[in-house]
């Protein structure tokens, strides 16, 4: 099989072993929730293709708001330009994210907008005066991308060990990950955040930023953390002066229930990274939002305090232009991330109640996620094959270590919903009859 993909195609697959990896599944088209294969089977997208569908595959209002912009102005140098679609955009983000974040600067996807908030951190103390604050703060599963800054920030991943030599060292404090009557949630959020503070007093100016994904954690497991903690964390930082970073890359765009989980949390970053959602699914963009108080650090006469970081498509048109759609799908029809959460419960209810070996079931709005509980030391093998089998099944799911998650295009049917989770169902009870053994 892996011969058969080597011959046929030249192209080399995002966080994939090419020798072992079964031959890439070709879509033709996309639809709602469902992918069409080339050979006509039908596939439940259950990820929203690595999170980024909100409203579905080809959605007809972002299609239409692509065409149009395509016809009209599909890209222009950002540098000295502007476009309607972009101010509009930067508009609709600043109403609808904190009251303090005004500034908004555009890049082109979740990793480059993690990039711009850590350059802009680093840069800001060095702007007041303290350039001592160099260093950064992360937590334990804590993901934010593939690029360096953002392994940077995400360094606890064990996919970044092999770049370790190349990475500036990170602060990395434990995260209280919990569960429905988690028994020790209190004692571990204590523990983080008595950790935090003891780190901040030893070394009060050396922190820049603290970087955290608000309320789950996403490419860590799907790992969850109570509103409370989020708000300690960014309370206790602030004390310290340390800049705060949320990273909505995944969670943003009613990911969580609500618009942001900054907005669920009640509770404010000095950075907001926002892309994934931003364009619906269709385009890639990304935007760092920011505060005026460090707009203005780097608000002067002089040239060189400007901030140097641009990308070629930086602010593009058409992906602007899909944004404000997305977006104003979102405004128009909250019921539709709203009322999942609600259904995930139903249906793990129904369909996984009685699975015994299927543990910490949890739910963040449209995310729901549970442990596999299985012999570790066949999972990695494991892995692959789940994923093989749920393709069978005409589901696309992919689990992470023994996590299983859910996170569909809000504009899945009950039906569709349902078939997930019976997939689930069988799969789990087929792992505990040694059917991939
Ligand atoms: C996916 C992700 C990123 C990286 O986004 P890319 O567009 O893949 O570069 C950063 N942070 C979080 C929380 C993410 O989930």
């Amino acid at each position: 099989m892996s011969i058969a993909t080597m011959t046929d195609s030249p192209i080399w697959q995002p966080f994939t072993q090419m020798k072992t990896a079964d031959p890439p599944l070709k879509v033709v088209r996309a639809q709602g929730a469902c992918l069409e294969l080339s050979d006509g089977r039908q596939i439940i997208d259950a990820i929203s293709s690595w999170w980024v569908t909100l409203h579905g595959h080809s959605h007809p209002v972002l299609a239409k708001a692509l065409y149009g912009q395509a016809q009209t102005l599909e890209h222009v140098i950002f540098a000295g330009f502007t476009h309607e679609p972009a101010e509009q955009l930067a508009q609709l983000l600043c109403a609808h994210t904190p009251g303090g974040l005004q500034r908004v600067f555009f890049s082109d996807n979740g990793s480059t907008a993690v990039e711009v908030a850590l350059k802009m951190a680093y840069q800001y103390w060095q702007r007041r005066d303290q350039p001592q604050r160099s260093r950064f703060i992360g937590f334990a599963g804590g993901y934010h991308g593939d690029t360096l800054g953002a392994m940077t920030v995400g360094q606890s991943s064990p996919w970044w060990q092999p770049f370790q030599p190349l990475l500036p060292p990170l602060t990395i404090l434990p995260y209280p990950a919990t569960y429905p009557e988690d028994p020790e949630v209190d004692t571990k959020e204590a523990q983080a955040i008595a950790q935090l503070e003891t780190t901040l007093k030893t070394d009060p100016d050396a922190y820049a930023a603290l970087f955290i994904e608000p309320l789950v954690q996403g490419a860590g497991g799907m790992r969850m953390c109570r509103p409370q903690f989020l708000r300690a964390v960014s309370e206790v930082a602030k004390a310290y002066g340390v800049l705060v970073v949320y990273d909505e890359v995944m969670t943003g765009f009613g990911r969580t229930g609500a618009l942001f989980a900054c907005e669920k949390a009640g509770t404010q970053p000095d950075l907001l990274c926002l892309s994934k959602g931003l364009s619906g699914g269709c385009l890639p963009i990304a935007v760092t939002l920011t505060t005026e108080e460090i707009y203005q650090a780097f608000y002067a006469d002089d040239p060189a305090r400007a901030f140097f970081h641009s990308h070629s498509y930086t602010g593009n048109p058409l992906a602007c232009a899909v944004s404000v759609a997305s977006f104003q799908l979102l405004l128009a029809h909250p019921e539709a991330y709203q009322g999942l959460e609600a259904r995930h419960w139903q249906c793990q209810q129904r369909y996984l109640a009685d699975v015994s070996h299927l543990k910490q079931f949890r739910t963040c709005g449209t995310i729901a996620a549970m442990e596999l509980e299985t012999e570790a030391s066949y999972f990695s093998d494991l892995v692959p094959q789940l994923r093989r089998r749920f393709i069978e099944l005409g589901v696309l799911l992919r689990p992470l270590g023994n996590t299983l998650y859910i996170l569909p295009p809000y504009c899945i049917s009950d039906a569709e919903l349902a078939t997930v989770y019976r997939a689930i169902r069988q799969v789990a009870i087929e792992v505990a009859e040694g059917y991939f053994a």
